[in-house]
């Protein structure tokens, strides 16, 4: 499904070069969850941000199902973009919108007619169960209520891979339980495959199927979740 091949990233800074990603490789199956924890500063969101493009790659390969997304033109980096729906820590709603507006935005954006969009966000919003609060503006949700309409905005365009960046990191235990277990429904049921990035070793245990380690931009260890927690 994801292919990383001896991928690595250098920042320059004026005279500076920070190698943020030293020759990292990687294959993440259809379907899996598949973690990347690390202390701050290790290099997760620079890997997240390359799988989607966000960022240049400085070298090596992504390929997803099969077809390389490093060195492609910039029409077809869109249409890669539109298989990757990508969350984040901080939600990143559009705070003037609401929240059915918010999940429409990405169908706008598309250009679907307003019946086509007001079909696929109704469904959205259900699937995340929050139908009574399609008038509400961001300002007016919880934490969880805000990742819930960021994960709907997500799977707006049927998306075949889900990246989170820190997508539990600003909740209470008891909402990143319910949004985990949502990320975990939509693996079941959509047979997505989600990549999350993440510091909290909670997170990993309770839905990752594989996790990297990443520590000064290498993988240090890469294996199954019950493989890292039995390890002595
Ligand atoms: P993490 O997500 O694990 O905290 P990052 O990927 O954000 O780590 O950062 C990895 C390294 O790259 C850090 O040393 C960071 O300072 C550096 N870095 C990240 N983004 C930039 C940037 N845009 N310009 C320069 N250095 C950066
Ligand atoms: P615009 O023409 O600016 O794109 P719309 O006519 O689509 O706006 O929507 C106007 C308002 O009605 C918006 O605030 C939107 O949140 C709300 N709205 C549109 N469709 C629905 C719907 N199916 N259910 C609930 N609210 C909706």
């Amino acid at each position: 499904m994801i292919k990383v091949e001896n991928l690595s990233k250098i920042y320059k800074n004026n005279n500076e070069e920070i190698y943020a990603l030293k020759d990292i490789n990687l294959q993440i199956k259809k379907g899996e969850i598949f973690g990347i924890i690390g202390l701050s500063g290790a290099g997760k969101s620079t890997l997240i941000r390359c799988l989607n493009r966000l960022e240049e790659p400085s070298n090596g390969k992504i390929f997803i199902d099969g077809s390389e997304i490093t060195n492609i033109d910039n029409t077809s980096l869109r249409e890669t973009r539109k298989e990757i729906g990508m969350i984040f820590q901080h939600f990143n709603l559009l705070s003037s919108k609401n929240v059915y507006k918010n999940i429409a935005f990405p169908l706008e954006l598309k250009g679907l007619s307003k019946e086509e969009i007001d079909k696929r966000v109704n469904t959205l919003l259900k699937y995340v169960e929050l139908e009574d609060k399609k008038l509400a503006y961001p300002s007016q949700l919880s934490g969880g209520q805000k990742q819930r309409v960021a994960i709907a905005r997500s799977l707006a365009n049927n998306p075949k891979i889900l990246l989170s960046d820190e997508g539990t990191s600003a909740l209470d235990p008891k909402t990143t339980k319910s949004i985990l277990d949502l990320l975990d429904k939509i693996r079941k049921e959509f047979g997505l495959t989600i990549v999350l990035i993440t510091h909290q070793m909670e997170v990993i245990k309770d839905i990752c199927d594989r996790v990297a380690i990443i520590e000064d931009g290498r993988i240090i260890e890469l294996s199954t979740v019950e493989e890292i927690f039995t390890n002595p």
